[in-house]
């Protein structure tokens, strides 16, 4: 698989109407605070330092665009689940999130990161669920699938599929990724070449 030649920051945009013209096909990047997004967004752009890791709770959320390969936008979305956000921090997320989602022509794929480590969580089957429902394209990138504690990474991913099998007809695609091992890197990579090269 090449690797990613080129990936620039183009900008940050507090909603959806300042993001750069949709002009490209885009992949949104979403998930729970401490995920291991950025890590992700790091990797696969072949980065050490694209995406800030770890940003701190409260501060503004961004809509963040990057240009790859001159050909396609990767956007880094803020993340939900922060343990100590106020109400009126949870609404504007979901505002601009919501924003984003109706009106974002160019957005072909919302990957939806989810921590292999973790039992499914409620917040996470929400939302997915919620993107569901809307008709929103995803696909599921269960994190954190580092060789120690691979078990417990495959029951995990087996339940949060199984739960959603419930509700789904045909459940989304998932990948696994670690940043450590690098485990799942040229799959997504390969993926989105698929779906731009249509
Ligand atoms: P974000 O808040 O979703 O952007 O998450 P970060 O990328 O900042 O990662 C949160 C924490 O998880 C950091 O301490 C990372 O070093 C760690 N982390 C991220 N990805 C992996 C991974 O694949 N394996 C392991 N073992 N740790 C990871």
């Amino acid at each position: 698989m090449k690797p990613i030649k080129s990936a620039e920051f183009i900008k940050s945009s507090a909603e959806v109407g300042e993001c750069p013209a949709g002009d490209k096909p885009e992949y949104a990047f979403i998930g729970r605070s401490n995920v291991g997004k950025s890590s992700l967004i790091n990797l696969l752009t072949n980065h050490s330092k694209l995406a800030k890791v770890s940003s701190k709770p409260g501060k503004t959320q961004l809509i963040n665009h990057f240009l790859i390969d001159e050909s396609w936008y990767l956007v880094d979305l803020p993340g939900y689940g922060w343990a100590k956000v106020s109400k009126s921090q949870k609404a504007s997320w979901k505002k601009m999130i919501a924003g984003y989602f109706e009106t974002r022509e160019n957005l072909t794929n919302v990957f939806v990161l989810i921590d292999s480590r973790l039992e499914p969580q409620r917040i996470d089957l929400e939302f997915v669920t919620s993107l569901g429902q809307a008709g929103m394209p995803i696909t599921l990138i269960f994190t954190k699938v580092d060789k120690r504690g691979a078990n417990k990474a495959q029951s995990n991913i087996a339940a949060f599929r199984k739960i959603l099998k419930k509700e789904w007809e045909e459940l989304p695609l998932h990948f696994m990724t670690s940043t450590v091992t690098g485990q799942g890197k040229d799959d997504i990579i390969g993926y989105i070449r698929e779906i731009n090269e249509g």
